[in-house]
């Protein structure tokens, strides 16, 4: 018999063998409290694939419970005490089958990743963040956020009884702040963007007050993240779509999916098939798309950064170059929408197929539209959009009407 909790319970080993410099290459012992690698860039977890093969077949799959922990053996965590669990569920694919229709486009499917625990997918990445540091004995992190990462890390910390710190832009979503807060952690709102917030939480993490886990600066978020890709392999009958349309901030699920894949051909899970990996940005905000039309591997601050899309509205990200060599080794490419095209894309799913989708959600779906257009994809593709958080978590417009109960139905349409 499987029990709902084996994946957190049973004693299964990680095949994880050291941390490498995602620039140089340099390695690190694993199990150790390590932020960026000695040259200041990301370091990305390695295993023993060919190992890790033995025991993460597909049969051993199926038979055990389907959430993020399914994973282990190419997951870091070494003890199943260390795991810090909210419940991470495996999130439906959800057909927006009225909106593939009107584009005539053949399978659109909407990963929707506001079911998961403090309705974002940053749970993710912070629940493998906070169970390694958990695991390492770390008991005060700091994070800057434009939102759901700050909230992610707040509940996982609230679970490990650890302190939490977290610093975000003064005009981070209500809703946002004031969860952060529920959990229990100390929540600044900064006058600035999240790279202010990020140069504040280093200095206060060199003064040793803090661990920084500010996005890419920590090896293990991406870890977290990479389970979208595996999932969504496994979901498709061990098959990739053609091609993904992601919301990109920092990155990490855009990078993590892509080292996912690559760790399924190598466990023999899946063939050499990659879909098309689609970076999508706002217009207010675009960096990445930017340097992508430019043929650069780095890109520079994009100032005045704005969007409604809170959680893509990242100026600078230390991982640009990852996201930029997957969205070009895969063959996809880059694309900036503005707000009215994402927001009218939330109401189109809404309205038709019944999918709220966040502002970040709606622009992956504002893309599509506009790379069909394009002709950038084709109507026989079968596309997956990420809809990172729950639409509830944002502000919706009031469009109730009015009913004095005193006149009754009478001034109704029949
Ligand atoms: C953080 C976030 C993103 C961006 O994710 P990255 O992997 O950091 O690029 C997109 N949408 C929402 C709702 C987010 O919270």
């Amino acid at each position: 018999m499987t029990r709902w909790n084996d994946n957190l319970i049973a004693a299964r080993e990680t095949f994880v063998t050291h941390l490498e410099c995602s620039m140089t290459g340099a390695t690190y012992p694993a199990d150790e409290v390590r932020n960026l690698s000695d040259a200041g860039w990301p370091l990305l977890v390695r295993y023993d694939l060919a190992g890790a093969a033995g025991a993460l077949t597909r049969e051993a799959l199926e038979a055990r419970p389907r959430d993020l922990w399914r994973w282990r053996e190419i997951l870091p965590v070494r003890r199943a005490a260390s795991i810090v669990s909210l419940g991470e569920s495996e999130t439906p694919l959800v057909p927006l089958a009225k909106v593939a229709e009107r584009l005539g486009l053949a399978e659109l499917l909407v990963k929707d990743e506001g079911r998961l625990p403090t309705g974002s997918f940053k749970a993710r990445g912070l629940v493998m963040a906070v169970s390694m540091a958990n695991e390492l004995g770390i008991r005060r992190i700091a994070m800057p956020t434009n939102g759901n990462a700050g909230a992610a890390l707040a509940a996982y910390g609230a679970r490990a009884g650890m302190e939490i710190v977290i610093l975000c832009p003064d005009d981070t979503p209500e809703v946002n702040v004031r969860e952060i807060a529920a959990y229990g952690a100390r929540v600044y709102r900064v006058n600035g963007l999240i790279d202010d917030c990020g140069k504040l939480v280093g200095e206060g993490a060199r003064e040793g007050r803090w661990f920084d886990m500010s996005t890419l600066k920590e090896p293990y978020r991406i870890e977290g993240k990479k389970t979208m890709g595996l999932e969504l392999a496994e979901q498709l009958g061990w098959e990739v779509p053609d091609v993904i349309f992601y919301p990109t901030g920092g990155g990490t699920g855009l990078i993590g999916m892509w080292k996912g894949f690559a760790e399924l051909e190598a466990l023999g899970l899946i063939g050499s098939k990659r879909p098309r990996m689609v970076a999508v940005q706002a217009e207010g905000c675009a960096p990445i798309v930017k340097t992508w039309q430019q043929g650069e591997e780095h890109a520079p601050r994009w100032e005045n950064a704005h969007t409604v899309a809170a959680g893509i509205r990242v100026p600078k990200a230390i991982g640009d170059f990852l996201i930029l060599r997957a969205v070009r080794e895969s063959h996809g490419f880059a694309l900036a929408v503005p707000d009215e095209a994402s927001l009218a894309a939330v109401d189109e799913a809404a309205q038709a197929d019944g999918q709220l989708l966040c502002p970040e959600g709606g622009a992956t779906l504002a893309a599509c539209i506009a790379a069909l257009e394009r002709g950038l994809i084709s109507k026989r593709d079968r596309v997956v959009l990420f809809n990172c958080a729950t639409g509830l978590k944002y502000p919706m417009e009031d469009k109730s009407l009015r009913l004095d109960r005193h006149e009754g139905l009478a001034g109704l349409p029949a």
